[in-house]
């Protein structure tokens, strides 16, 4: 750690005073909390599952039982999406207040807790009392007052690092949650900019390297999501087993009865079978690591 250089990297300083709250303060600490029943912390990687979109309640259940019995820990799903283009059609299309009744009704249907994205301050009395984590996306992690108000609902939030955002600034966007007295705080890598991808459709690099950075400095749990990150549905099995063995504090993966029919990044999800035979790989090599995997 450079104490000389302030700015991009981690300073002592930093730790000092700009993110004390999301520093550790000794190199045994982590923390470790539960979700509706599930497990966070060192040696533990629950996996967070589903598609891109709520698309309907028949899917969002469907999804829920299937990826339940192949061992997720959470079903996640978005409503309210953060689209990179204005334009809607029937299909592509967010579900919003519907899709999140619909989450509500799979987790109640399959027993699995649900994660779902916030993006606007006023949704969150309706997200909040849906949602047993709240999703911060990458577009809004430096979206200060979001944060705060999201804070304030002391629902566990699961923050995932803004694209193109340093680990410094990915703390200091954690510390303005966790000064509001709110400690479940989730932190989640899903690729970042980089000038080589290795396919045209992967917009983003998985950072790997992020892991056992962040987990030098902070006590929260790392989450990394492979899915959002390449793009691309065969790569996804390898990334999330070196996700588990780069020691992940759990996984989120984009899963789909159909693939190539979802309705939104229809390249990258994976369906029922791969996800349930990836799921056992990524049991063995939690085994090989100490790290329970999955539910
Ligand atoms: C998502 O998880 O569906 C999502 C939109 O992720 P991100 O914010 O990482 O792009
Ligand atoms: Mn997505």
């Amino acid at each position: 750690m450079d104490n000389s250089n302030p700015g991009k990297d981690i300073s002592l300083e930093d730790i000092k005073s700009k993110f004390p709250l999301a520093s550790k303060k000794n190199d045994n600490h982590f923390s470790e909390f539960s979700v509706a029943g599930v497990q966070f912390g060192p040696n533990k990687c629950p996996i967070f599952a589903g598609p891109n979109m709520v698309e309907s309640e028949e899917l969002i259940k469907d999804v829920a039982i299937n990826i339940k019995k192949r061992g997720a820990s959470f079903l996640r799903g978005g409503a309210f999406k953060p689209l990179t283009f204005p334009y809607r059609s029937e299909k592509y299309n967010e579900t919003r207040e519907r899709g999140i009744e619909w989450m509500q009704l799979a987790s109640s249907y399959a027993d699995i807790p649900i994660i779902t994205e916030i993006m606007e301050e006023r949704y969150i009395p309706l997200v909040s009392q849906a949602s047993d984590i709240l999703q911060i996306g990458t577009r809004n992690m430096q979206n200060y007052p979001l944060l705060t108000a999201c804070a304030k609902t002391k629902k566990p939030i699961m923050l995932k690092r803004g694209f193109g955002c340093s680990l410094r600034d990915w703390l200091g966007a954690a510390e303005y949650i966790l000064v509001e007295g709110n400690e479940r705080v989730i932190l989640c890598e899903r690729g970042i900019v980089a000038p080589h991808t290795h396919r045209s459709s992967s917009r983003f690099l998985l950072d790997l390297q992020v892991v056992p950075a962040a987990q030098e400095v902070t006590h929260l749990p790392i989450v990394t999501d492979p899915s959002h990150a390449c793009f691309w549905r065969p790569w996804v099995p390898s990334l999330a087993k070196a996700c588990v063995a780069v020691g992940s504090n759990g996984l989120m993966m984009e899963v789909h009865p159909k693939p190539k029919e979802a309705a939104v990044d229809p390249l990258q999800a994976i369906d029922y079978e791969t996800f349930g035979s990836l799921v056992i790989q990524l049991k063995e090599i939690g085994k090989a690591c100490n790290i329970d995997v999955g539910n």
